[in-house]
């Protein structure tokens, strides 16, 4: 993808702090950390959703995101963090190519996800539940 600015990281045309490298993957500093540490791990084959990616590559994503989450609690000695995933930009995707973020968090550091829960009618949750399941059969 000749405009995405992952793209752009992964063929070195934009710096980046990397962190890792293979013939897969690439992890390196976000930009705008939400807290030091605050690093991203993406395929270097563009997909812009969890969902476009192959089962065989996802296989690897999640142990290598564990493994750079160790690194990170090592190196900084923040302990707690997230492993968030945008997915489109009602959730807050704005790169769209897929990846993943490692975030150190620490109390009080003010990142919070505010959530007003919505309510289902009456039913609609079995009703629900039901065809999610029967999808899934
Ligand atoms: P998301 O909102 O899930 O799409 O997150 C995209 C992330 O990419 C944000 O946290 C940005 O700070 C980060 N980002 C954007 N451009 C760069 C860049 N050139 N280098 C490192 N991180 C970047
Ligand atoms: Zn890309």
């Amino acid at each position: 993808m000749d405009d995405c600015i992952f793209c752009k990281i992964i063929k070195g045309e934009i710096p980046s702090y990397r962190l890792y490298e293979d013939e897969d993957f690439v992890a390196f500093l976000d930009i705008r950390p939400v807290n030091k540490g605050h690093c991203l791990l993406i395929p270097k084959q563009h997909y812009v959703r969890v969902t476009d990616m192959p089962d065989a590559l996802l296989a690897r994503e999640l142990p290598l995101a564990k493994r750079i989450a160790l690194a990170m609690i090592e190196a900084t000695g923040i302990q707690d963090f997230d492993l968030l995933n945008t997915n489109g930009a009602p959730a807050g995707q704005v790169v769209f190519h897929h990846h993943m973020h490692i975030i150190p968090r620490r109390t009080g550091d003010g990142l919070t996800f505010k959530i007003d829960p919505i309510e289902y009618q009456e039913g609609e949750q079995e009703k629900l539940a039901e065809k999610v399941r029967n999808i899934l059969k």
